[in-house]
């Protein structure tokens, strides 16, 4: 198949995530392949597990204070205990003007510096960086009977998740995003 001229992914990993402790599993895995200035854009609807993934995220990149759903305030800034980069948790949702306003939030971090994580980002922060890695968790709920049987091998069956990881842009051409589902 030929691929779309304007923007080719540079990579795609589908997994499945059984369980919120293989989720946050997925996200402490995903920390060690994110660099200062990623962009990682989670997609899915209330109850996916974004938030979940972000809290792994948040543990393997080794930040301060509990990752929680930013659903009251846009964006929050967890400083690095370590060496690490921030991790800046924005919900998109309340975001509606997208890139002029995040930079309107005067969050006090060096955006280059953090590794920012967009929760409903669809749409209105793709311009904060041609390089993102894009992630879709899809409920596989109502399913097929495969996807019971799935389930109930580890977790219940409204359990698993579909999860699909794209790189995009020149940054994660050569990711090994494999290692993501080892
Ligand atoms: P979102 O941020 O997408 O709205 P949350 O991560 O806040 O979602 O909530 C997800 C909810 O679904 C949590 O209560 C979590 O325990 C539950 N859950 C069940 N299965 C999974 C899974 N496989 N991954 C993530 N969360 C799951
Ligand atoms: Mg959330």
């Amino acid at each position: 198949m030929e691929a779309p001229h304007h923007e080719a992914p540079a990579v795609t990993l589908k997994i499945t995530v059984n369980s919120p402790e293989q989720m946050g599993e997925l996200g402490r895995r995903l920390a060690k392949l994110l660099r200062p200035g990623d962009l990682v854009m989670l997609t899915g609807e209330l109850g996916a597990g974004k938030t979940t993934l972000t809290r792994g995220l948040g543990e393997g990149l080794g930040v301060r204070g509990a990752v929680t759903s930013p659903t009251f305030v846009i964006a929050r800034v967890h400083p690095p205990l370590g060496e690490g980069p921030a991790l800046v948790h924005v919900d998109a949702y309340r975001l509606g003007g997208g890139l002029d306003e995040m930079e309107d939030l005067d969050l006090d971090v060096s955006l280059p510096e953090s590794v920012i994580v967009v929760e409903w980002g669809d749409g209105k922060v793709e311009e904060l960086s041609d390089d993102r890695l894009r992630v879709v968790i899809d409920r596989a709920v109502g399913g097929t009977a495969d996807d019971a049987s799935r389930g109930a091998a580890d977790g219940t069956a409204d359990e698993v998740r579909d999860v699909t990881i794209t790189g995009l842009g020149a940054r994660w051409a050569d990711a090994d995003l494999a290692s993501l589902g080892a």
